[in-house]
């Protein structure tokens, strides 16, 4: 690692900014203000007020005993994300980045959403915040996803149905981008994971790192040591990176990333730029963006955070796919052996850390981060059963 020439912005070769000089102004902008801020101390308190009486922190590094008895092996305990209020990682980015747009003078919110999760954390912080939001949705995506519209609505955010293109995620970007562009002196674009051009990817892990902070203090102060392993899903890498954080350092924890098998980026992408960034991603013979397909919305993304890829091609974190049965019986098995329903997205860290506990003596400890709450995927796990 040490050969790495550290480049502002690069994690070895993957990162960096390759957009439109008008918009490499406004993230220069942006990186300054971050860098500015980020250590303030009158910043951190306010940062650690809101997560304390809005987002509900510190969460439990839960000891899952039955589940810990039923595999067989090492200790699993669960680093409870889903306790957070609106249930997922998400609403600690959220609240640091809008924290961050008042102190640049920020009136006005802009966020992109897929399946309307990063949306909806958006628009609550908005909310409570007292600033203008508006969320850009494919077109197609409002369809699918009506009741995250209502949601967003209800929480006082003006959704935006994006047309162009296919009408999907992608073409909500490129309608954020054009929206922050214009209007960049009031505006402030607010990404919800570890990817994009710099210095999105490393101001969302500055704000998702306290998952990590406090399961490493936590573990310290349950066994005395440090853990063998920390599990966490990725889509864009956001809670994998903040689950990760404060081990990195630690040769001794295996960090592991788990991937669906159906948007396997990690596991077979190649370097590429995508979203004006390089990182590695899923390509098809053409070198286009490959479509993707994930049972859990929030992981159905052709690329991945430029630190995760670095990690995977530096051999420091490892990454795997597990397949959609073993997330479904994941589901299925937290919920009755722990009365905890994970989110479809954490149930792919649940699956692939029953497979390693198995191998795992029993005085060994895993770290499953439980990114978020399985509520909003019930309905949908209830057809696909019943299929
Ligand atoms: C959005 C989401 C994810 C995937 O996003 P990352 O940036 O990879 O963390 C994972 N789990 C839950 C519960 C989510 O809402």
């Amino acid at each position: 690692m040490s050969e790495v020439k550290e480049r502002e912005g690069y994690f070895g070769d993957f990162g960096g900014s390759f957009v439109p000089p008008e918009l490499q102004e406004v993230l220069d902008y942006l990186y300054e203000n971050f860098v500015r801020f980020k250590d303030d101390p009158q910043f951190k308190d306010e940062f650690n007020y809101y997560l304390k009486e809005y987002v509900g922190r510190e969460n439990p590094l839960t000891f899952a005993s039955r589940i810990t008895e039923a595999w067989g092996g090492a200790k699993v305990y669960l680093k409870r994300e889903d306790l957070n209020h609106t249930g997922a990682h998400k609403i600690n980015n959220v609240v640091g980045q809008i924290l961050l747009a008042k102190r640049m003078g920020a009136k006005r919110v802009i966020a992109e959403t897929g399946a309307g999760q990063h949306g909806v954390a958006t628009a609550t912080a908005c909310a409570m915040f007292n600033m203008e939001c508006i969320i850009y949705m494919g077109a197609e995506d409002t369809r699918r996803q009506a009741l995250n519209v209502f949601r967003m609505e209800l929480l006082g955010a003006k959704v935006v149905p994006v047309s162009s293109g296919q009408g999907r995620l992608k073409d909500a970007v490129d309608a954020a981008l054009n929206d922050l562009i214009e209007n960049y002196k009031t505006t402030f674009y607010l990404l919800g994971s570890a990817v994009g051009p710099h210095p999105f990817p490393s101001i969302v892990k500055h704000f998702q790192s306290i998952i990590s902070e406090e399961s490493k203090r936590q573990i310290l102060e349950k066994e005395g040591r440090l853990p063998d392993a920390v599990i966490a899903c990725t889509g864009g890498g956001s809670n994998a990176i903040g689950a990760f954080a404060h081990y990195v350092n630690e040769p001794s924890v295996r960090l592991i990333g788990v991937e669906p098998e159906l948007a396997p980026t990690l596991t077979q992408g190649v370097p590429s730029i995508i979203h004006g960034f390089k990182c590695l991603v899923l390509l098809d013979e053409e070198g286009n963006p490959k479509p993707t397909y994930s049972i859990a919305a929030g992981l159905d993304y052709p690329g991945i955070g430029p630190e995760h890829s670095y990690l995977k091609v530096s051999g420091r974190a490892e990454y795997v796919t597990v397949s959609n049965d073993e997330v479904l019986a994941a589901f299925q098995e937290l919920s009755a052996t722990e009365g905890i329903i994970p989110a479809l997205e954490s149930a792919h860290a649940v699956a692939y850390a029953k497979k390693l506990a198995a191998t795992m003596s029993k005085d060994q400890i895993i770290i499953i981060n439980l990114s978020g709450r399985g509520d909003k995927d019930v309905e949908q796990v209830f057809q696909m059963l019943k299929k």
